[in-house]
């Protein structure tokens, strides 16, 4: 009994200092928060010297501070990037031998799974379940594309003249910029690099301004692992560098493609700057996803899906169900359902025990939520629980929150929230359903509960959408091919399309065979 107790005391101990280390300036004793950046295989700061703090959204401590670089910087990383290609140690590289440095940082990213989560909550805010979460999503993308490089094939094909031979190989394309978003600081990453270096490019990785300290955690890794000088680099801006770098990294002729994950207004001034080279792009924008719940659907499951789908990462993920269907016979009976959960949810620091809803990344995060939910609001909305700052938590709280009577003119039901807000659309008939469902220019994610098969078949072929989930809130595998249609983005990440945006194919004709 005694012993017991102890142990407890000693957990809760353990407990307390480790989250004041989290929250403190240096994370004490978290080994892989780093403060440079890197490029050519070195640790380096900007050519000015200038840096930039990283708060943490639950209480704005300062985490850390990392180099505010400017474009000569990401000259430099560029030219480490193009030479590494060219280097015969990596042009000519086996795929068994990318493999296996892929393998490498996999597994060390595995042993440091708590601490990369732990910085990862630090500088997102994101409850801690959902940063491991995250770091087992992340993870995966590395572990499946050293397996993937390996299968990067090519075909031979059978040619109209009897005297030729007609083979297609697949090569890597070269330098690859990658800039990555703040809502997934870790998997964004991983899905585009390790795809990346699998299949034989280089690349030069801008992550987010407000979350660059899980970039270089992950960076110090793939230093462990042995990657060659100047295959991996990373360069940190803030963000009145963001856009002077990401143009250089699009015109630039030693990048050879360009994959961006972010807001739809950035992903088309990226499209537009690459146009003029004709260079490569992978886009992955954002959605407006619906979530529709038909009568014949399973209501506590469509509950537990709305749940999972809306609130992971409060709200900010950009396959984030963003309006909700509900079909008129069943609707009073989900939203009194949905009302019970939200009302239970836990709010606060993610780095306590049990919280399952931090706050928003920034002030600009919680201002456009607050301005979505009034303008329902002023527009006819009924708000059935929140819409309210929850200012006793912190600045960035916002209160998980329902909105029904939704209306066409509102932006709650054009733009996407990226915030903890369940807005609801009443319809009567499945023709309805889809009418509003795909009456927007994104096309993402969408999902849809229903157990008339008939109608799931339909539906799945109807709905506007390059993913859906049918009697699921929660999609996102390593497996399957990530990506949207219309305005939601080109290509498509993780799978085995996922490595298709970094190699080119080249047809080789052998001719007068005798
Ligand atoms: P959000 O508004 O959610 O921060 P953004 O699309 O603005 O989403 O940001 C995603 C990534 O794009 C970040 O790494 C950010 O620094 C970068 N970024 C922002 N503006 C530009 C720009 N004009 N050109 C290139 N990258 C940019």
């Amino acid at each position: 009994m005694y012993l017991i107790m102890s142990l407890n005391l000693l957990q809760r101990t353990l407990y307390v200092t480790r989250s004041k280390s989290i929250s403190n300036l240096s994370c004490r004793g978290v080994h892989l928060l780093q403060n440079k950046a890197f490029i050519n295989g070195k640790w380096v700061g900007a050519h000015t010297g200038e840096t930039f703090d990283v708060t943490n959204p639950a209480n704005e401590a300062v985490v850390g501070n990392v180099p505010d670089m400017y474009v000569k910087d990401a000259c430099k990383a560029i030219d480490a990037a193009h030479s590494a290609f060219y280097n015969e140690r990596w042009h000519n590289s086996t795929a068994k031998e990318r493999s296996a440095l892929l393998k490498k940082w996999f597994q060390l990213m595995e042993t440091n799974r708590q601490e990369i989560a732990q910085i990862m909550t630090a500088e997102s805010g994101k409850p801690m379940v959902e940063s491991l979460g995250e770091v087992t999503y992340g993870n995966s993308f590395v572990e499946w594309f050293a397996e993937e490089a390996r299968r990067i094939y090519g075909e031979i094909v059978p040619p109209p003249q009897a005297n030729r031979q007609i083979m297609l190989t697949r090569h890597p394309v070269g330098v690859a910029g990658l800039i990555t978003p703040w809502n997934f600081p870790h998997a964004m990453i991983t899905r585009k690099a390790a795809a990346a270096i699998a299949a034989g490019c280089t690349v030069v990785i801008k992550p987010a301004e407000d979350t660059p300290l899980t970039a270089l955690a992950l960076t110090k890794l793939a230093e462990d692992a042995g990657f060659p000088e100047g295959v991996f680099n990373i360069i940190t801006s803030s963000r009145k560098n963001a856009a002077t770098i990401g143009e250089l990294l699009c015109k630039s002729e030693k990048v050879a493609a360009i994959s961006f994950t972010g807001s739809t207004e950035v992903g088309k001034l990226l499209y537009q700057q690459c146009a003029g080279g004709i260079k490569r792009i992978g886009l992955e924008l954002g959605g407006n996803a619906p979530f529709i719940v038909f009568n014949s659907a399973d209501i506590d499951k469509a509950v537990t899906g709305a749940m999972n789908s809306k609130f992971r990462n409060c709200g900010q993920t950009c396959v984030s169900a963003n309006r909700f269907l509900i079909q008129d016979g069943i609707h009073d009976e989900f939203i009194a359902k949905l009302l019970e959960k939200v009302k239970a949810l836990k709010i606060g620091d993610g780095s306590r025990d049990g919280v399952q809803i931090g706050p928003l990344i920034n002030q600009a995060q919680i201002k456009k939520v607050s301005q979505f939910v009034d303008d329902a609001i002023e527009k006819g909305g009924k708000i059935i629980h929140g819409g309210q700052r929850l200012s006793k938590h912190g600045q960035l709280y916002y209160e998980p929150t329902i909105v029904t009577c939704l209306r066409d003119d509102m932006r709650l039901y054009n733009e996407e929230v990226f915030g903890p807000v369940i807005s609801v659309i009443r319809f009567k008939t499945e023709e309805e359903a889809l009418m509003i469902a795909n009456g927007t220019q994104r096309g993402l994610a969408g999902y849809f509960y229903s157990n008339d098969l008939n109608q799931v078949f339909r539906v799945s072929k109807l709905l506007e959408a390059g993913m859906i989930g049918v009697n699921e809130g929660l999609i996102s595998a390593t497996e399957a091919a990530f990506g949207g249609i219309k305005e939601s983005g080109i290509g498509r990440e993780g799978s085995k399309h996922g490595i298709d945006d970094y190699v080119y194919i080249k047809y080789l004709c052998y001719g007068n065979l005798q």
